[in-house]
């Protein structure tokens, strides 16, 4: 026998074939320490963080139809027994963190499950526990359920590895399983082997017939190149005789290719449990099978046979994976935490416990809000605050729209006005002689025009207390998180001070359309320009009887009315008229607003919440925190905490 040959590199096992030369395993040592070993720490560590809870790590997943051998295989790569017998055994999903221990004889183990936590110091009591486990995970009886039962071990005799153990895929229920145990056992499966950071491992009896195994087709389904299967054969032991070169066949990847290919074990069958057979010995035996057997003794030398070899492949290849998912990974961990971070945010930071402690909490925030309102008033809002555009800005361009309104109404006045001139003249004209006008049908026009605009003002004065309300509450609501009394209160006084600003800046601007009324302008503006008029006006007469020949002034000129001066000073008077008394609402409605709408009504509301402090008996429902959100932000700061930590580990190890 050639031992130097059929030696296992992965010093895992103790046994006495696996002897090498003292140059192959310190090569293999110095390896593991510097790459295969800080791999595993690494996801080891990330798990230990609870990092598992938040995305899927590196993993590999044990599938196969019931009784192929599964835990058969996970109970000779960790060496404890685990729970088995005919029927359906496996009822959660079990992960088993294998952890290399460092020094000799140690054995540690711990079983987690929804909250129970044990600590195990014995492999015997393994079985049980995970029995029981099941039985409070998915109840007594056949049924199956998705919550995970964790196992970790730590010993000198197991390799770096975790693996999860899935209940095998049955065809037809029994007992009192439900009609459709077989499509639930299939979902169950599919949700761990579709992850693309998990490894599928699955294990085929090598006395069926490999094509018709659905493991098999399930795993090809997920990963169709078999990128990330590897096919483990059990039961060698049990072929037919004469039909061991197919097996070879399926283990040398010609028969269902996997790009991972395969490797086969031999476990122990129910006979040598039966006679308590160790694990080791099993092991022993497995070795001796393979190397006594003609067909499959070249596997075996293919480091394709055996258990160690199916632990040291599987440890390199999970390395490998974890090599690869690593960007991925980190990539994920950051982008968690950023959501993180931003979802805290947003539950905010949390109500003190003590009433003086409240009562200097509730003026912070009442403060900070009174600060963010008076900013916002101002254009200066946080950030934070902003939805879509500054408040400031949306109430700028309403003031816009409001003087675009008066320009087109102007233009609009003058279009028609040598119309309404006419009109006037001939119901109102008395004695004067032309080129006098008439003050009083000056003042109707004027009036009657300026009082249309007295609804767009209104309009543009709503428009904008919806704007402006709008954004208080947003302030409110940025200032007020997780406070969902506190935010009612000022959605109350917001509402009410709103209808109390609203109105009173309406009847400011009633008063501002009668003041109109009046009919003013000082005297030095208005001359000034009724002299700027009219030398322009001047102007165009010279040019109009300079260009009397064309057609269009000729028209001009023959269908001027006999009274043609006084409608010309006329609509003069009116325009400058009209001119003035736009530009001075343009500025005076806009001004009214922002003082009622914007500066009173921030000030106002400020004060009002500041009274909530007098109400002492209510402070504690004031203050009165989000059904949940303190569990809440207790879990997302838990989580904000192992990801900043992972992202830490992560960023290290690159
Ligand atoms: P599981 O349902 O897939 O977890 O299958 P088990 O690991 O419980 O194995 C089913 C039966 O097959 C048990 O009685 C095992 O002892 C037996 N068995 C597993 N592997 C082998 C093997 O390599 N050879 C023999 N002869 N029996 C095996
Ligand atoms: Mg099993």
């Amino acid at each position: 026998m050639q031992k130097e040959d059929s030696d296992s590199s992965f010093p895992l096992f103790d046994l006495e074939f696996q002897s090498t030369s003292k140059r192959m395993e310190m090569m293999f040592y110095n390896c593991y320490e510097e790459k295969i070993r800080p791999c595993i720490d690494l996801i080891d560590s990330l798990r230990k963080l609870g990092v598992d809870k938040d995305l899927n790590l590196p993993a590999i997943a044990v599938i196969g139809d019931q009784s192929s051998g599964k835990s058969s295989v996970l109970e000779a790569l960790s060496g404890v027994s685990l729970p088995r017998g005919s029927g359906i055994v496996t009822r959660c999903p079990l992960e088993l963190k294998l952890k290399k221990a460092k020094g000799s004889n140690v054995w540690k183990g711990k079983l987690t499950y929804g909250h129970c936590e044990l600590d195990l110091t014995d492999p015997s009591e393994v079985e049980d526990q995970i029995r029981a486990a099941q039985n409070i995970m998915a109840g007594e009886g056949l049924g199956i359920s998705h919550k995970l039962i964790s196992l970790q071990i730590e010993s000198s005799d197991v390799p770096d590895l975790t693996l999860i153990d899935l209940p095998g895929i049955a065809r037809v229920a029994v007992g009192k399983q439900p009609v459709d145990i077989g499509d639930q056992i299939k979902e169950l499966i599919k949700s761990f082997i579709k992850r693309q950071e998990t490894i599928n491992l699955v294990v085929v009896p090598c006395n069926v017939d490999i094509a018709t195994t659905e493991a098999l087709k399930m795993a090809q389904q997920v990963d169709p190149s078999g990128e990330r299967t590897l096919g483990i054969l059990t039961k060698p032991d049990l072929v037919d005789k004469g039909t061991e070169s197919n097996v070879v066949d399926i283990v040398q990847n010609l028969v269902v290719e996997l790009k991972k290919g395969y490797m086969i074990v031999k476990c122990r069958g129910q006979q040598e449990i039966n006679d308590q057979l160790t694990l080791n010995e099993a092991i022993e035996n497995e070795r001796r099978f393979f190397e006594d057997h003609k067909d499959y003794r070249p596997l075996l030398d293919n480091k394709k046979a055996t258990i160690p070899y199916l632990a040291d492949r599987l440890t390199t290849e999970l390395v490998a994976h974890i090599i690869q998912t690593l960007p991925e990974l980190a990539k994920e961990v950051e982008e968690k935490l950023s959501a993180t971070t931003k979802e805290l945010e947003r539950c905010g930071e949390g109500v003190p416990d003590t009433v003086h402690e409240k009562i200097t909490f509730l003026i912070q925030k009442l403060n900070d809000f009174g600060q963010n309102l008076r900013s916002l008033s101002s254009g200066e809002e946080p950030d934070d605050c902003i939805k879509e555009q500054r408040c400031y800005a949306k109430v700028r361009n309403e003031f816009e729209n409001w003087k675009c309104h008066l320009d087109r109404m102007k233009y609009q006045f003058y279009d028609m006005m040598h119309n309404k001139v006419m009109e006037y003249e001939k119901a109102y004209r008395g004695r004067e002689l032309p080129g006098f006008i008439n003050y009083k049908t000056f003042e109707t026009i004027v009036k009657q025009q300026i009082v249309k605009l007295q609804l767009p003002a209104i309009q543009t004065l709503k428009k904008i207390t919806e704007i402006v309300r709008d954004a208080f509450l947003d302030v409110a609501a940025y200032n007020f998180k997780g406070l969902p009394n506190l935010m009612r209160t000022a959605k109350i006084r917001t509402e009410d001070l709103r209808k109390q600003q609203e109105s009173q800046a309406e009847i400011q601007l009633q008063i501002q359309f009668k003041i109109e009324n009046v009919v003013y302008s000082q005297d030095s503006i208005y001359g000034q320009k009724l002299t700027k008029a009219k030398s322009i006006s001047e102007e165009d007469s010279v040019q109009d009887v300079k260009s009397l020949k064309s057609d269009k002034f000729r028209f001009t000129f023959t269908s001027m009315p006999k009274n043609g001066a006084t409608i010309h000073e006329m609509t003069t008077h009116l325009k400058i008229y009209f001119k003035i008394a736009t530009e001075r609402l343009a500025n005076q409605v806009p001004l009214i607003i922002g003082y009622y709408i914007l500066q009173e009504f921030a000030t106002k509301l400020h004060i009002e919440m500041l009274q909530l402090i007098q109400e002492k008996d209510q402070i504690d429902e004031y203050l009165h925190e989000e059904i949940d959100i303190a569990d809440k932000r207790k879990t997302l700061r838990n989580r904000h905490q192992r990801l900043a930590q992972a992202h830490d580990h992560l960023s290290k190890f690159y």
